[in-house]
């Protein structure tokens, strides 16, 4: 048993607008009665976070169970991840080719990973990194790769909650629409 957590990450915060966005994007939150304003230690890797509110049903699809857990809100450029495991491939953001950089079997490909490896590394250090498709050879902005069940996102912000059962799509929407009506994405998995 480990601990599950659901991230949505704001794929157009940048480091200038990422309070403002953090602070708007918890506004909705609360007043929406999803998470509670004060902060109590409720999450993992942080010290505090925001607890469930009253009306947490109205994020989640199906109300398997009530949310032990709460909220953080990760700012700052963050390589977010699903957790355990990897990505079994990625997607070109030109030529919508699929890079293999697993076998079916989770065996590694011999020199698929190290150019990706290489580029989440400087994206991390700079914010800026691109990898070259191996199919279509253009230069692909990290960021506009996609990856096997949206195991990476690259981002300025995240609202990670813990240990709540599966968000409904109508949710994601509106609270895509609550930050401006930037991408998001949901990177979701255990540790
Ligand atoms: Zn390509």
């Amino acid at each position: 048993m480990g601990n599950h957590f659901q991230t949505i990450v704001d794929l157009d915060a940048t480091r200038a607008d990422v309070r403002s966005l953090a602070a708007s994007g918890l506004e909705w939150l609360v007043r929406e009665g999803i998470v509670r304003a004060e902060l109590t230690d409720c999450v993992l890797g942080a010290p505090l976070g925001h607890p469930p509110g009253p009306f947490w049903t109205k994020a989640v699809s199906q109300e398997d169970w009530e949310p032990s857990d709460g909220l953080n809100i990760e700012t700052g450029r963050t390589v977010f991840t699903g957790g355990q495991g990897d990505a079994m491939f990625a997607v070109c953001p030109h030529c919508a080719g699929r890079v293999d950089l697993y076998t079916d079997e989770w065996d590694t490909i011999e020199g698929a990973w190290e150019p990706f490896g290489k580029a989440i590394g400087a994206w991390h250090d700079t914010g800026d990194a691109t990898v070259a498709c191996p199919r279509c050879r253009r230069p692909g902005d990290l960021t506009a790769w996609t990856w096997a069940d949206d195991y990476y996102a690259f981002g300025y912000l995240g609202f990670e909650f813990w240990d709540w059962p599966e968000f409904s799509p109508s949710f994601l929407k509106g609270f895509s629409r609550a930050l401006g009506g930037h991408r998001t994405v949901l990177v979701g998995g255990k540790l």
